[in-house]
């Protein structure tokens, strides 16, 4: 490890929350607006090991929001190219892509390997996927959410919250058109959640366990409320 990369976090992790880092594997799903953010973070803190998934290629609409990627990377699996900007950017870094969609059957190992997995996903169905397959490996789900000038965050974990599905009252797993998103939407969330999972993977600080974050860039707010989940959803 180049301790020299690490000296302006150090202090705040510790040696041993850094050691932790570095033995952690951490699965971020969907590599676009959310993804790219949580991705650079991840990388440049020093997790050991990423799985990056994602099914697409790059396209020019991409580029106001999703800013692991340059134009010359329109038409390449985001996929590979994430896993390049990775190891450039920090070689300490173990990345395994996966050009692969979360319904696929290879993905639920993925979940079984990692110890934190990152919803950076912009469907619901997807989602749910997600929240059922951390829920029957126990992983902590750190998820994201965007449209327009809005966000959320909360990270579900068996035994301490109840299931995302629950915690945010999704009924479907309809996909509508896809939301306008201005950049720094995802930028903000995005960076939130890379804190989140430095957080649960070194131990500190105090994960959104049953909060959920909101965030309204347009008037410059953030909320944070209790969350409790339905008592009579069968994940509790
Ligand atoms: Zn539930």
């Amino acid at each position: 490890m180049t301790e020299e990369r690490y000296l302006r976090q150090l202090r705040l992790l510790g040696r041993k929350g850094q050691e932790k880092l570095r033995g952690a594997t951490v699965l971020v799903a969907g590599l676009g607006g959310l993804g790219s953010p949580v991705t650079l973070y991840l990388s440049a803190a020093g997790i050991g090991k990423l799985f990056l998934v994602d099914e697409g290629r790059l396209e020019l609409s991409n580029l106001n929001r999703q800013v692991l990627y340059s134009v010359n990377d329109v038409g390449k699996f985001k996929a590979l190219v994430a896993a390049e900007r990775v190891r450039s950017l920090n070689p300490d870094v173990e990345v395994e892509p996966y050009v692969m969609n979360v319904q696929d059957e290879r993905f639920e190992e993925l979940v079984r390997r990692a110890d934190v997995v990152v919803d950076c996903l912009d469907n619901w169905a997807g989602r749910l996927t997600l929240d059922k397959l951390t829920w029957i490996y126990s992983k902590p789900l750190v998820h994201g959410g965007i449209a327009e000038f809005y966000g959320q965050v909360t990270t579900v974990l068996k035994g301490v919250t109840h299931c995302l599905k629950c915690v945010l009252g999704i009924t479907s797993g309809h996909r509508g058109e896809p939301p306008q998103v201005l950049g720094p939407t995802p930028g903000v969330i995005g960076a939130i959640q890379a804190a989140e999972v430095i957080k649960l993977v070194a131990g500190i600080g105090e994960p959104l366990f049953n909060k959920l974050l909101i965030m309204d860039l347009k008037r410059g707010e953030f909320t944070t409320l209790e969350v409790r989940g339905n008592p009579e959803c069968e994940c509790w």
